[in-house]
């Protein structure tokens, strides 16, 4: 029992195992209810990898946003520019907050 937490990986957003998700079957990402509809019908579903088809959803989608060679997430700018700022977590969160209260 208990409830999972689970990162889209097309809107970032962290949800939890209680609403309805599918797993990526291209790259395994989960992907969020308010996602799912959307990339179901821009990817298709339906095509899970040879023997593995037990670990997706019948709907999962054969593709998403994450995995588009053409389309670069939110997530994915974010994840390039924390890298490239050599900063930590921390260092970030007290410069946006500083910022934040200055711009006020
Ligand atoms: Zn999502
Ligand atoms: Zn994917």
């Amino acid at each position: 029992m208990g409830v999972d937490y689970y990162n889209c990986g097309v809107c970032g957003e962290i949800f939890t195992d209680c609403g309805p998700y599918e797993i990526c079957t291209k790259c395994e990402s989960f992907i969020c209810g308010w996602c799912l509809e959307d990339t179901q019908e821009k990817y298709g579903t339906g095509n899970p990898p040879e023997g593995e088809e037990g670990y997706y959803g019948e709907d999962a989608p054969d593709g998403c946003s994450n995995c588009d060679p053409e389309i670069v997430t939110d997530a994915a700018i974010n994840k390039y520019l924390f890298k490239q700022s050599g900063k930590t977590k921390e260092e970030l969160t007290a410069e946006i907050l500083r910022l934040r209260k200055s711009s006020q």
